[in-house]
């Protein structure tokens, strides 16, 4: 079976996401999409909350599983039966990172590969670090988010 791992922050899942799971899905018989517990992270939304919205957000495409790890991403490939690591790439300044990510990954375990795909055009500036900047100021997300992650912004940041 053809497996591909998706890890990620997700804080929170934005349209640039799907979009990049949306060109990808038919490529694979299943796509794990995986929240990163990072401990020197400190995200907005709960391990729980993202998968949530990534569960809600996710639930038409039906290659799709949702899970969650900490520790090297390429031992979470393996235990999982994934053979490539999908990853996104916006623009120059994805590339450093993702090149360097992707070089260490190939070292720890040569047999699992990295994918990369460009989002579509109108996603190439999204981010998840943006979204949470413009939701902390009431600015309007509905045009990035999926609806279950604006309602949960709006409720986060809302001067009850
Ligand atoms: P990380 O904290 O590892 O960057 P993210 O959850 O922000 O995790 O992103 C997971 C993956 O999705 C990364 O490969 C990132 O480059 C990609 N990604 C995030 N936003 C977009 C977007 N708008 N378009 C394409 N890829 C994206």
């Amino acid at each position: 079976m053809s497996i591909a791992l998706y890890p990620g922050t997700f804080d929170p899942v934005t349209y640039g996401h799907i979009d990049i799971l949306k060109r990808t899905c038919d490529l694979f018989e299943k796509i794990i999409v995986t929240v990163a517990i990072n401990p020197s992270k400190t995200p907005l939304f709960s391990v729980e909350e993202r998968l949530g919205f990534l569960r809600e957000s996710l639930s038409g495409i039906n290659n799709i599983e949702i899970a969650c790890f900490d520790g090297l991403v390429v031992d979470f490939a393996r235990k999982s039966g994934a053979a490539a690591i999908l990853r996104g790439l916006r623009a120059i300044s994805d590339f450093e990172y993702e090149f360097q990510m992707a070089l260490m990954n190939h070292k720890l375990d040569s047999e699992i590969r990295t994918l990369f795909m460009m989002p579509n055009e109108k996603y190439t500036y999204l981010n998840s670090s943006i979204i949470r900047n413009l939701a902390q100021f009431h600015s309007d997300v509905s045009e990035f988010v999926p609806p279950c992650v604006q309602t949960a912004l709006i409720e986060k940041f809302s001067t009850k």
